[in-house]
């Protein structure tokens, strides 16, 4: 399956909720779910009821778009959590969480995932001193998330230093915004993740 590439906005109004995927734009009037809540399409207004299966193909399908994952990929996550000890539903999103484009973006050097991915492919990124230009890889706890130094003079780094500290970095990393860095605390827990995915739908879906 291809990456999505059309109009993302789309995905949110298909989802029925915001999944913030275009960074300052979704805090504005200009979002497109806030001024039109309807699934897109000529029946979009129409559609009312929906099966058991229907809603939790729903919210895995809105879980693999706020992170940005493919089916397969977001399939080999699930079995992952599933052999982990605990709650596989919160295995799950923790797994989601320590992907290092998410961390990019959650530290606040992005104001969306998709320019996380794009920061970390083009190999603006440093963990413990060494580039990483895996979207996809996992964070460890102690790990040290950083800007390059050979990056630091681009115009959108610039930018992105002077936002930083106007955004609020979860309990779970710690930023020190000066030197623009970021360590893993510790993973997060269910109640500090705030994507409103209902994740025991997903457990269901999978689980059939
Ligand atoms: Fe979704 Fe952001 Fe587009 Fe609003 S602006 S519809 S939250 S992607």
């Amino acid at each position: 399956m291809a990456r999505y590439t059309e109009a993302v906005c789309r995905l949110c109004r298909r989802e029925g909720a915001k999944l913030y995927l275009k960074g300052d734009r979704c805090y504005s009037d200009k979002c497109a779910f806030a001024r039109r809540s309807f699934a897109p399409g000529q029946h979009g207004q129409g559609r009312k009821k929906v099966s058991e299966y229907g809603i939790q193909l729903r919210e895995k399908q809105k879980a693999r778009r706020i992170y940005g994952i493919l089916e397969r990929q977001f399939r080999s996550y699930f079995a992952k959590a599933d052999k982990q000890k605990g709650i596989t539903g919160e295995n799950l999103l923790v797994m989601l969480e320590r992907r290092m484009d998410n961390v990019v973006y959650r530290l606040g050097f992005t104001d969306s995932r998709t320019q996380a991915r794009q920061l970390v492919r083009h190999g603006h990124i440093l963990v413990n001193g060494k580039r990483l230009d895996i979207p996809s890889a996992l964070v460890k706890v102690g790990d040290v998330i950083s800007i390059a130094p050979a990056s630091t003079g681009s115009e959108y780094i610039k930018a992105i230093s002077e936002k930083i500290t106007t955004k609020t970095t979860p309990a779970w990393l710690v930023l020190d915004a000066e030197k623009m860095a970021g360590k893993v605390d510790r993973f997060p827990s269910r109640e500090e993740i705030d994507a409103p995915i209902a994740e025991h739908l997903i457990v269901e879906l999978y689980s059939k």
